[in-house]
Protein backbone atom coordinates (compact mmCIF):
# COMPACT_ATOMS: atom_id res chain seq x y z
CA UNK A 1 0.00 0.00 0.00
CA UNK A 2 1.98 2.97 -1.62
CA UNK A 3 -0.64 5.60 0.67
CA UNK A 4 1.00 7.36 3.86
CA UNK A 5 -1.54 8.79 6.39
CA UNK A 6 -1.89 12.76 6.27
CA UNK A 7 -2.14 14.42 9.61
CA UNK A 8 -1.58 17.94 8.88
CA UNK A 9 -4.73 17.89 6.45
CA UNK A 10 -8.53 17.26 6.31
CA UNK A 11 -9.26 14.52 3.91
CA UNK A 12 -13.02 14.15 4.11
CA UNK A 13 -15.56 17.27 4.45
CA UNK A 14 -18.50 16.91 7.28
CA UNK A 15 -20.94 15.33 3.89
CA UNK A 16 -18.06 12.65 4.05
CA UNK A 17 -17.05 13.29 0.57
CA UNK A 18 -13.30 12.91 -0.31
CA UNK A 19 -10.90 16.01 -0.45
CA UNK A 20 -8.28 14.47 -2.62
CA UNK A 21 -4.53 15.62 -1.20
CA UNK A 22 -1.52 13.66 -2.26
CA UNK A 23 -0.84 10.65 0.38
CA UNK A 24 -4.59 9.49 0.65
CA UNK A 25 -4.94 7.81 -2.48
CA UNK A 26 -3.41 4.51 -4.06
CA UNK A 27 -3.52 5.31 -8.09
CA UNK A 28 -2.73 1.92 -9.04
CA UNK A 29 -5.14 0.54 -6.85
CA UNK A 30 -7.85 2.79 -8.69
CA UNK A 31 -6.57 2.45 -11.88
CA UNK A 32 -7.15 -1.26 -11.54
CA UNK A 33 -10.94 0.29 -10.81
CA UNK A 34 -11.23 2.71 -13.69
CA UNK A 35 -9.41 0.75 -16.56
CA UNK A 36 -11.37 -1.63 -17.22
CA UNK A 37 -14.67 0.33 -17.46
CA UNK A 38 -13.32 1.78 -20.72
CA UNK A 39 -14.16 5.51 -19.76
CA UNK A 40 -13.79 8.82 -21.76
CA UNK A 41 -13.02 11.45 -20.50
CA UNK A 42 -13.83 15.25 -22.06
CA UNK A 43 -11.99 18.45 -20.80
CA UNK A 44 -13.46 21.37 -22.63
CA UNK A 45 -11.14 24.79 -22.55
CA UNK A 46 -12.18 28.46 -23.62
CA UNK A 47 -9.44 29.98 -25.41
CA UNK A 48 -10.84 33.25 -26.80
CA UNK A 49 -9.09 36.45 -28.35
CA UNK A 50 -5.80 36.49 -26.82
CA UNK A 51 -5.63 33.63 -24.68
CA UNK A 52 -5.35 31.22 -27.73
CA UNK A 53 -1.58 31.82 -26.52
CA UNK A 54 -1.91 29.94 -23.79
CA UNK A 55 -3.01 26.55 -25.56
CA UNK A 56 -0.31 25.16 -26.80
CA UNK A 57 1.29 24.71 -23.03
CA UNK A 58 -1.74 24.12 -21.75
CA UNK A 59 -1.79 20.88 -24.13
CA UNK A 60 1.43 19.85 -24.08
CA UNK A 61 1.32 19.89 -20.49
CA UNK A 62 -2.16 17.64 -20.24
CA UNK A 63 -0.72 15.46 -22.69
CA UNK A 64 1.94 14.66 -20.08
CA UNK A 65 -0.56 14.54 -17.31
CA UNK A 66 -4.39 14.52 -17.25
CA UNK A 67 -5.39 11.09 -17.34
CA UNK A 68 -2.59 9.38 -19.46
CA UNK A 69 -3.81 6.10 -20.54
CA UNK A 70 -7.46 6.95 -20.69
CA UNK A 71 -9.38 8.13 -23.52
CA UNK A 72 -9.58 12.00 -23.16
CA UNK A 73 -11.08 14.33 -26.14
CA UNK A 74 -10.41 17.84 -25.85
CA UNK A 75 -13.37 20.23 -26.84
CA UNK A 76 -11.22 23.88 -27.64
CA UNK A 77 -13.87 26.42 -27.89
CA UNK A 78 -11.93 29.54 -29.67
CA UNK A 79 -13.13 32.12 -32.01
CA UNK A 80 -9.24 31.48 -34.16
CA UNK A 81 -9.66 27.62 -35.10
CA UNK A 82 -7.16 28.27 -37.88
CA UNK A 83 -4.85 29.08 -34.68
CA UNK A 84 -5.05 26.10 -32.89
CA UNK A 85 -1.44 24.29 -32.26
CA UNK A 86 -1.15 21.23 -33.44
CA UNK A 87 0.18 19.05 -30.71
CA UNK A 88 0.95 15.28 -31.34
CA UNK A 89 -1.59 12.89 -28.62
CA UNK A 90 -1.27 9.11 -28.41
CA UNK A 91 -3.88 7.36 -30.43
CA UNK A 92 -6.53 7.29 -27.37
CA UNK A 93 -6.31 11.08 -27.38
CA UNK A 94 -8.18 13.55 -29.60
CA UNK A 95 -9.26 17.56 -29.90
CA UNK A 96 -12.43 18.81 -31.32
CA UNK A 97 -12.22 22.77 -32.44
CA UNK A 98 -15.61 24.34 -31.73
CA UNK A 99 -15.66 27.94 -33.26
CA UNK A 100 -17.75 30.62 -30.67
CA UNK A 101 -17.81 34.33 -31.78
CA UNK A 102 -14.82 36.65 -30.58
CA UNK A 103 -16.21 39.20 -27.61
CA UNK A 104 -15.09 42.90 -26.44
CA UNK A 105 -16.16 42.09 -22.89
CA UNK A 106 -14.16 39.00 -21.05
CA UNK A 107 -17.71 38.91 -18.62
CA UNK A 108 -19.23 37.71 -21.72
CA UNK A 109 -17.06 35.50 -22.41
CA UNK A 110 -17.27 33.93 -19.58
CA UNK A 111 -20.81 34.14 -18.93
CA UNK A 112 -21.22 32.11 -22.70
CA UNK A 113 -19.03 29.32 -20.75
CA UNK A 114 -21.71 27.81 -18.87
CA UNK A 115 -24.17 27.58 -21.52
CA UNK A 116 -21.53 26.47 -24.10
CA UNK A 117 -20.98 23.49 -21.89
CA UNK A 118 -24.49 22.68 -21.43
CA UNK A 119 -25.19 22.42 -25.45
CA UNK A 120 -22.00 20.33 -25.76
CA UNK A 121 -23.23 18.07 -23.24
CA UNK A 122 -26.51 17.52 -24.83
CA UNK A 123 -25.37 17.82 -28.62
CA UNK A 124 -22.18 16.15 -28.88
CA UNK A 125 -20.94 14.07 -25.67
CA UNK A 126 -24.50 12.14 -24.69
CA UNK A 127 -23.49 8.05 -25.32
CA UNK A 128 -19.66 9.60 -26.23
CA UNK A 129 -18.17 10.55 -22.46
CA UNK A 130 -17.98 9.75 -19.33
CA UNK A 131 -16.45 12.41 -17.45
CA UNK A 132 -16.05 15.87 -18.33
CA UNK A 133 -13.59 18.57 -16.62
CA UNK A 134 -13.79 22.28 -17.75
CA UNK A 135 -10.40 23.80 -17.28
CA UNK A 136 -9.04 27.33 -17.63
CA UNK A 137 -6.78 27.63 -20.18
CA UNK A 138 -4.22 30.10 -18.74
CA UNK A 139 -2.87 27.00 -16.50
CA UNK A 140 -0.32 24.55 -17.16
CA UNK A 141 -0.27 20.51 -15.77
CA UNK A 142 3.00 19.81 -13.60
CA UNK A 143 2.32 16.38 -12.32
CA UNK A 144 -0.70 13.66 -12.61
CA UNK A 145 -3.96 14.12 -12.29
CA UNK A 146 -5.95 11.18 -13.14
CA UNK A 147 -8.60 8.77 -12.36
CA UNK A 148 -8.76 9.64 -7.79
CA UNK A 149 -10.26 12.86 -9.19
CA UNK A 150 -13.52 10.85 -10.67
CA UNK A 151 -16.59 11.82 -9.53
CA UNK A 152 -20.25 12.58 -9.65
CA UNK A 153 -20.01 16.44 -8.97
CA UNK A 154 -16.26 17.36 -8.38
CA UNK A 155 -15.34 21.34 -7.32
CA UNK A 156 -11.49 22.44 -6.67
CA UNK A 157 -10.75 23.97 -3.11
CA UNK A 158 -9.28 27.72 -4.70
CA UNK A 159 -5.89 28.11 -3.52
CA UNK A 160 -6.26 31.24 -2.19
CA UNK A 161 -9.12 30.31 0.33
CA UNK A 162 -8.15 26.49 1.55
CA UNK A 163 -6.71 27.75 4.84
CA UNK A 164 -8.87 31.29 5.53
CA UNK A 165 -12.01 31.46 7.28
CA UNK A 166 -15.26 31.73 5.69
CA UNK A 167 -15.78 35.50 6.25
CA UNK A 168 -13.11 36.03 3.97
CA UNK A 169 -14.42 33.84 1.18
CA UNK A 170 -15.14 36.33 -1.74
CA UNK A 171 -19.01 34.35 -2.16
CA UNK A 172 -21.69 36.95 -3.82
CA UNK A 173 -22.93 38.76 -0.90
CA UNK A 174 -26.53 40.57 -2.05
CA UNK A 175 -29.34 39.15 -1.62
CA UNK A 176 -30.72 39.94 -4.81
CA UNK A 177 -28.09 37.90 -6.52
CA UNK A 178 -29.05 34.46 -7.36
CA UNK A 179 -25.39 33.44 -6.43
CA UNK A 180 -25.67 34.75 -2.87
CA UNK A 181 -24.48 33.07 -0.07
CA UNK A 182 -25.51 34.65 3.05
CA UNK A 183 -22.72 35.36 6.12
CA UNK A 184 -21.64 32.48 8.10
CA UNK A 185 -22.97 30.08 5.26
CA UNK A 186 -21.26 28.29 2.33
CA UNK A 187 -18.43 24.97 2.80
CA UNK A 188 -15.20 25.45 0.87
CA UNK A 189 -13.84 28.59 -1.72
CA UNK A 190 -13.92 26.71 -4.80
CA UNK A 191 -12.47 27.73 -8.32
CA UNK A 192 -13.95 28.50 -11.31
CA UNK A 193 -11.03 27.79 -13.39
CA UNK A 194 -11.70 23.80 -12.84
CA UNK A 195 -14.34 21.91 -11.42
CA UNK A 196 -16.13 18.26 -13.26
CA UNK A 197 -18.15 15.54 -12.85
CA UNK A 198 -20.18 12.67 -14.65
CA UNK A 199 -21.87 14.13 -17.34
CA UNK A 200 -25.40 13.97 -16.16
CA UNK A 201 -23.46 15.92 -12.56
CA UNK A 202 -22.19 18.60 -14.97
CA UNK A 203 -25.34 19.07 -17.19
CA UNK A 204 -27.10 20.24 -14.09
CA UNK A 205 -24.42 22.36 -12.35
CA UNK A 206 -24.41 24.18 -16.38
CA UNK A 207 -27.82 24.68 -16.44
CA UNK A 208 -28.86 25.96 -13.57
CA UNK A 209 -25.95 28.19 -12.99
CA UNK A 210 -26.67 29.48 -16.74
CA UNK A 211 -30.10 29.97 -15.68
CA UNK A 212 -29.30 32.04 -12.62
CA UNK A 213 -26.66 34.19 -14.20
CA UNK A 214 -29.04 35.13 -17.05
CA UNK A 215 -31.81 35.89 -14.34
CA UNK A 216 -29.36 37.80 -12.76
CA UNK A 217 -28.26 39.90 -16.00
CA UNK A 218 -31.78 39.90 -16.96
CA UNK A 219 -32.17 42.42 -13.65
CA UNK A 220 -28.91 44.26 -14.51
CA UNK A 221 -26.90 42.06 -11.79
CA UNK A 222 -23.76 40.78 -12.00
CA UNK A 223 -22.14 38.84 -9.51
CA UNK A 224 -19.25 39.50 -7.35
CA UNK A 225 -16.70 36.70 -9.49
CA UNK A 226 -19.32 36.40 -11.98
CA UNK A 227 -19.85 32.04 -13.08
CA UNK A 228 -17.48 31.27 -10.07
CA UNK A 229 -19.70 32.82 -7.68
CA UNK A 230 -22.67 30.86 -9.56
CA UNK A 231 -20.84 27.95 -9.01
CA UNK A 232 -19.57 28.64 -5.16
CA UNK A 233 -23.73 28.98 -4.77
CA UNK A 234 -24.27 25.78 -6.75
CA UNK A 235 -21.93 23.70 -5.13
CA UNK A 236 -22.98 25.18 -1.53
CA UNK A 237 -26.77 23.44 -2.06
CA UNK A 238 -25.65 20.25 -4.02
CA UNK A 239 -22.51 19.37 -2.35
CA UNK A 240 -19.87 17.81 -4.32
CA UNK A 241 -19.24 14.48 -4.23
CA UNK A 242 -15.56 14.64 -4.39
CA UNK A 243 -13.45 17.86 -3.57
CA UNK A 244 -9.97 18.53 -5.23
CA UNK A 245 -7.38 19.74 -2.95
CA UNK A 246 -5.83 23.27 -4.11
CA UNK A 247 -3.15 20.92 -5.72
CA UNK A 248 -5.84 20.62 -8.31
CA UNK A 249 -5.35 24.56 -9.40
CA UNK A 250 -2.22 26.27 -8.03
CA UNK A 251 -1.26 29.70 -8.83
CA UNK A 252 2.22 30.22 -9.95
CA UNK A 253 2.42 33.58 -8.42
CA UNK A 254 1.46 32.05 -4.40
CA UNK A 255 4.58 30.15 -2.83
CA UNK A 256 4.05 26.47 -1.80
CA UNK A 257 3.09 25.93 1.06
CA UNK A 258 3.96 22.77 3.23
CA UNK A 259 0.98 20.99 3.03
CA UNK A 260 1.23 21.04 -0.80
CA UNK A 261 3.15 17.88 -1.66
CA UNK A 262 2.59 18.14 -5.53
CA UNK A 263 1.41 20.92 -8.13
CA UNK A 264 -0.59 18.94 -10.43
CA UNK A 265 -2.14 21.87 -12.17
CA UNK A 266 -1.21 25.86 -11.71
CA UNK A 267 -2.72 29.00 -13.03
CA UNK A 268 0.56 31.04 -15.14
CA UNK A 269 1.66 34.08 -14.18
CA UNK A 270 -0.47 36.93 -16.82
CA UNK A 271 -1.07 40.51 -17.03
CA UNK A 272 -4.51 41.17 -17.06
CA UNK A 273 -4.26 44.58 -19.26
CA UNK A 274 -2.06 42.68 -21.86
CA UNK A 275 -4.62 39.79 -22.48
CA UNK A 276 -7.89 40.66 -21.71
CA UNK A 277 -10.25 42.80 -24.70
CA UNK A 278 -11.40 45.27 -21.52
CA UNK A 279 -10.86 46.38 -17.77
N1 LIG B 1 -11.15 33.41 -21.43
C1 LIG B 1 -10.87 33.50 -22.78
N2 LIG B 1 -10.71 34.75 -23.33
C2 LIG B 1 -10.79 35.90 -22.60
C3 LIG B 1 -11.08 35.78 -21.22
C4 LIG B 1 -11.25 34.53 -20.66
O1 LIG B 1 -10.77 32.49 -23.48
O2 LIG B 1 -10.60 37.00 -23.16
C5 LIG B 1 -11.37 32.06 -20.86
C6 LIG B 1 -10.04 31.31 -20.67
O3 LIG B 1 -10.28 29.92 -20.81
C7 LIG B 1 -9.69 31.63 -19.24
C8 LIG B 1 -11.07 31.62 -18.58
O4 LIG B 1 -11.95 32.18 -19.57
O5 LIG B 1 -8.79 30.68 -18.70
C9 LIG B 1 -11.18 32.42 -17.28
O6 LIG B 1 -10.67 33.72 -17.41
P1 LIG B 1 -9.34 34.16 -16.64
O7 LIG B 1 -8.34 33.06 -16.69
O8 LIG B 1 -8.90 35.49 -17.17
O9 LIG B 1 -9.85 34.34 -15.15
P2 LIG B 1 -8.97 34.19 -13.84
O10 LIG B 1 -8.47 32.77 -13.79
O11 LIG B 1 -7.83 35.16 -13.97
O12 LIG B 1 -9.92 34.52 -12.73
MN1 LIG C 1 -7.61 31.59 -15.28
Amino acid sequence: MSCVSRRDIVAVTPWLAPIVWEGTFDSHLIDNIYRPQNITIAATVFAVGKYIRFLQDFLLTAEQHFFIGYRVVYYVFTDKPEEVPHVNMANNRKLNVVSVPSSNRWQEISARRMELIQTLIEEKLRNHADYIYCLDVDSKFHGPWGAESLGHLVAVIHPGYYGGTRSKFTYERRSVSRAYIAEGEGDFYYCGGAFGGSLKGVHTLADTCRWNFEADAAEGIEAAWQEESHLNRYMWINKPTKVLSPEYLWQDFKPRTPELKIIRFSGVIKNYADIRPNE
